[in-house]
């Protein structure tokens, strides 16, 4: 057990394809994920808690269009966003998310506003609008969400539909953002937000807002942000089952994360992968596909990115 804080991020386990992957690009994704442990860190190394640094590191990644959520969110069938988010502290399992919103520009703040800001853990239409327009959290319009590239992602994707093609880019599949986080005090806390898959449905809601599956936090364990198929996830109920490993059986984080991810979601025919860490500072970033958009920072020791 250290004192010392950690902070793991991820991007999304919908990675570029290597093949296609240039070094320019991949240089930007790591000078991004960077920046958002800059941002977590410093909440950290000046004694702030676990839930403070994976807020702002969601926002930060909310932020940035490179990554699904918030700005650069992917868009579902009928060329609209619906996003979706969670926060969630370890100390007493207290919890705020939202599912299917529009407007607000960082989605987990107004997760964070539901959660202390009423009595309810999840919320969703103009209910959760007005928690956040309460708050006087910032709101954007559409323009401010459009990214070219996911368009072409939708048109794509849509095309490729008609065309009876199977569509196993994760890419174009995935994507997420989530930070979890250790405090120098020993508290957890974990933040998902997400546009959920490209051409979804309208009204279909992930496992990055549901707590348990895309998102959890509980002291005694661990703390949890996912990323991959959210459908498998929530059949899964992957981050409770990681945490109850965790409490019930006595597996580590390690362990109990890898036989979630590697046997489990995998048997189901899931993708995805997740970034944890434990009540003792440990931490763990499984994935089952080609990559995951991830980074971590430990106290003392050097700020890593990786993708593949
Ligand atoms: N898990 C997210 C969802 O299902 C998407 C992803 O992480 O790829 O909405």
């Amino acid at each position: 057990m250290t004192n010392g804080f950690t902070l793991v991020i991820h991007g999304g386990a919908g990675v570029l394809p290597s093949d296609t992957m240039t070094d320019e690009k991949a240089a930007g994704y790591h000078a991004a994920l960077d920046r958002v442990l800059a941002a977590g860190e410093a909440i950290l190394a000046a004694d702030g808690s676990a839930l403070d640094a994976v807020e702002a590191a969601v926002c930060a990644l909310e932020d940035e269009p490179l990554f699904n959520a918030g700005r650069g969110a992917v868009f579902t069938r009928e060329g609209t966003h619906e996003m979706d988010a969670a926060i969630m502290e370890g100390r007493d399992r207290r919890a705020g998310a939202v599912a299917g919103i529009f407007g607000p520009r960082n989605p987990i703040r107004s997760a964070r506003a539901v959660m202390e800001r009423t009595d309810h853990v999840l919320m969703i239409g103009e209910g959760a609008l007005d928690v956040a327009r309460q708050a006087e959290l910032p709101f954007e319009e559409a323009d401010y969400f459009f990214t070219q590239e996911r368009w072409d992602s939708l048109t794509a994707t849509l095309k490729m539909e008609r065309s009876g093609a199977l569509d196993d880019d994760p890419s174009r599949r995935h994507g997420t953002v989530g930070a979890v986080a250790r405090d120098r005090s020993g508290a957890l806390a974990a933040a998902t937000s997400t546009g959920g898959m490209t051409a979804k449905r309208a009204g279909r809601v992930g496992d990055s807002p549901v707590i348990g599956a895309g998102t959890l936090a509980d002291n005694r364990s661990c703390a949890i942000s996912a990323t991959g198929d959210g459908e498998v996830f929530l059949r899964l109920s992957v981050a409770h089952e990681i945490d109850a490993r965790i409490r019930l059986t006595g597996e580590t984080l390690d362990q109990a994360a890898a036989r979630v991810v590697g046997e489990d979601l995998t048997a189901l025919g899931g993708s995805g992968g997740l970034v944890a860490v434990g009540a003792d500072g440990s931490f763990a970033t499984p994935f089952n596909c080609e990559g995951m958009y991830r980074g971590w920072s430990v106290e003392d020791g050097p700020r890593e990115t990786r993708i593949y």
